[in-house]
């Protein structure tokens, strides 16, 4: 039996209803691995603040030093009081706190599922803790600032070190798919670029079973709407695999199923790509599959980094389960259905465990 413990914050918007089902979901698919997790609630985001006067707490926080991970509802930083605002935004913060410097963010197609383009399965591996975001590359203030009133200055920064962690966890992941890894740069007007592109070669030449090239961003742009489907691991800086990321989950298909992870040496969070909706809460109607899709990442991570077979599976069961459910074309209504977001959760768990 594993001993993981996953903290769960619902977060704002749809997140109470969205969490709740992944965890529904993992729970039915580690029973039937037979194994199982221990998942520890904890408040963030607008019921945070009413009950503790924090978005995130700093409970909520020292008690995430002690789990192995969790699952990470999106938040509406925008509807915070002021107050709460001007502060770093709680995923904002959780990254920068746990070092969660890998995000991770899947982007496939599937069957059935109507999507701008016909077949891809890739997985843009993000560095997020430094390059040309300027939010979170200083030790103290932000690397952006205003000499005078109509300047704005910004600055990038890339760092060997944390280079060669993120072209690692790019290459270690190549080698669990289809074992190619597309280094994205700008290398020939941006030399820091340059400098993250010949680093990740250079961890690339320490893995010879993974295959390896590169393309400028911009051209890199055009390759995901041409030819998606050549593309199996993509390692790129901060705000260029934000971008590409967005386009990928916009080409493959609804916000609703781009799934995504943040993950350091020694943790990792569960986090939808898309944000609180705030349009749609409250009313049953989300689509929980980005966030199952998360959460079976996550299950797949730690599986990984444990080396334990059990929650590998149940992760893969999770994630087939939600495929198959989509490939019956049980649809939430942003995919054009009409199905709750608990009848969609029902259906992904009746994969899992049928009559
Ligand atoms: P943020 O700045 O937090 O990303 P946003 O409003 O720009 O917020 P989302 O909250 O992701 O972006 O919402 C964008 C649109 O996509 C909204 O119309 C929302 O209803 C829809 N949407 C996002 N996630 C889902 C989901 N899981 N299911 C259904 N619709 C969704």
């Amino acid at each position: 039996m594993t001993s993981l413990r996953l903290g769960v914050l619902k977060g704002d918007g749809i997140g109470p209803e969205i969490v709740p089902a992944a965890i529904a979901v993992a729970e039915a698919a580690l029973r039937k691995a037979s194994t199982s997790v221990e998942w520890v609630p904890l408040p963030v985001g607008l019921a945070a603040i009413r009950d503790h006067g924090s978005a995130l707490p700093p409970a909520t926080v020292s008690a995430l030093e002690g789990l192995d991970g969790w699952v990470m509802g999106p938040h509406d930083s925008a509807a915070y009081p002021a107050e709460h605002r001007a502060v770093l935004n709680p995923s904002g913060f959780l990254r920068k706190h746990f070092d969660l410097y890998a995000n991770i963010r899947p982007a496939r197609t599937f069957r059935n599922v109507p999507a701008r383009v016909t077949h891809a399965d890739l997985v843009i591996v993000r560095e997020n803790t430094e390059g040309f975001y300027a939010d979170r590359n200083t030790f103290e203030g932000t690397g952006e600032f205003m000499p005078t009133a109509d300047v704005a200055i910004t600055m990038g920064v890339f760092s060997r070190p944390r280079i060669e962690r993120i072209a690692r966890e790019a290459f270690t992941l190549a080698r669990t798919r289809r074992r190619h890894v597309t280094i994205v740069h700008k290398a020939n007007v941006l030399r820091a670029t340059a400098f993250f592109r010949d680093i990740c070669r250079e961890v690339a030449a320490g893995i010879p079973d993974v295959t390896v090239d590169d393309a400028h961003v911009d051209a890199m742009a055009a390759h995901l709407v041409r030819r998606p489907g050549d593309f199996d691991v993509i390692v790129t800086e901060n705000m260029f695999g934000d971008i590409l990321s967005d386009l990928a989950g916009e080409l493959t298909g609804s916000l609703g199923l781009a799934a995504s992870i943040n993950a350091s040496n020694r943790v990792a969070m569960a986090q939808a790509a898309h944000g609180s909706a705030p349009d749609i809460a409250g009313r049953g109607i989300a689509n929980p599959s980005a966030m199952m899709l998360s959460v079976a990442w996550l299950l797949d991570w730690a599986a990984e980094r444990h080396g334990d077979a059990r929650l590998r599976d149940a992760g893969a069961r999770m994630a087939m389960a939600v495929e198959r459910t989509l490939g019956l074309e049980i649809f939430t209504a942003d995919l054009g259905g009409h199905v709750t977001t608990a009848a969609f959760t029902r259906a992904v768990i009746a994969q899992i465990f049928p009559e």
